[in-house]
């Protein structure tokens, strides 16, 4: 298996998405396709054009449903032709077209969740912005576009395909067991921490991302890995170090998320505020979804308890 890496630009933490495209018998395959941004699809274009040309394309692989992994298959689609796309069927209502009232229903949802949760006012108004953004038509791929199987076969490769969830519910690792080779999408960075992100589709629907995530890095240690190429950042050479590195990090902020809560009742966006007092103010979300992480962790091993004051909710250790 040959293996070729395009660098795509995306305006939030990392600022560079990776794209694969790999190659085995002359067969090809791109694994994941970049954000829809700038010039972004037409420096894709040029990449698979000057290599193997888009007609030996196989398949598309989404390591999972998020804008900067799927987003150029609109223009795909529309400009050069329609290519079979796997994905992970729990990724499917972040990346195919749902129907209208299911995304209001999350939409409010999320809203109403979060305001209950602490975020102030302001920053609720920027999702009602950006919830637009995403939805709009140019992101929609149908049902009869994707498919989604345990292996896939390029040439003489084959990729086995592992559910990963925790990133996204419907993540998924490639791997090539002949080579020690694994795709990873955004389940492991060889720096920094792939914080899960919170998505609501529908009313009550919110995936628990960290505790998930916690238990799919188990994949990592148990295959024979030689290198990992993740969906940002450089290859990592050393997967089970990381991991175990990763894994401190859980438990030692988990330890400072306890410790936050039990020197009083705390609502979930304040957390993220005092665990990233540093981190850019634009960049509250992420700090609101890791906190929301460790008190799903909290609340899981029964330490800690909430109330509602004036419809927001508190956290408290019991
Ligand atoms: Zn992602």
């Amino acid at each position: 298996m040959t293996i070729q890496n395009l660098k795509i630009k995306i305006p939030w933490p990392f600022f560079e998405v990776n794209v694969f495209l790999i190659e085995s018998k002359n067969e090809y395959a791109i694994i994941d396709t970049g954000l829809s941004y700038q010039d972004n699809f037409k420096k894709l274009y040029e990449f698979i054009e000057g290599t193997c040309g888009w007609n030996r394309i196989k398949f598309i692989i989404l390591t999972h449903g998020h804008p900067d992994h799927y987003g150029n298959i609109k223009d795909i689609f529309h400009n050069i032709r329609k290519i079979p796309i796997l994905l992970h069927p729990k990724d499917n209502d972040r990346v195919l077209e749902i129907p209208k009232e299911e995304r209001k229903e999350g939409a409010i949802f999320a809203y109403e969740y979060l305001a209950k949760n602490g975020v102030p006012e302001d920053k609720l108004e920027i999702i009602k912005e950006q919830s637009k953004s995403y939805f709009t038509s140019k992101y929609r791929i149908q049902k009869e576009d994707v498919f989604f199987q345990d292996e896939i076969q390029i040439g003489e490769t084959t990729l086995k395909v592992f559910q990963t969830p925790g990133h996204t519910p419907g993540h998924v690792i490639l791997y090539d067991e002949k080579n020690g080779t694994v795709f990873a999408g955004d389940h492991v960075f060889s720096k920094g921490f792939p914080v899960p992100l919170l998505f609501f589709t529908k009313k009550e629907d919110r995936f628990q991302n960290l505790p998930a995530w916690i238990s799919s890095l188990k994949i990592l240690e148990q295959l024979d890995i030689k290198v990992v190429y993740p969906g940002h950042l450089e290859p990592i050479y050393e997967i089970k170090a990381v991991v175990s590195k990763m894994k401190e990090r859980v438990e030692k902020m988990k330890k400072k998320v306890y410790d936050i809560v039990s020197t009083q009742p705390i609502t979930i966006y304040e957390i993220g505020q005092k665990l990233y007092p540093n981190v850019p103010d634009e960049f509250w979300s992420f700090k609101f979804s890791e906190a929301q992480g460790y008190i799903d962790l909290l609340k899981n091993e029964n330490l800690i308890k909430s109330s509602e004051e004036n419809s927001k909710i508190y956290y408290e250790k019991i």
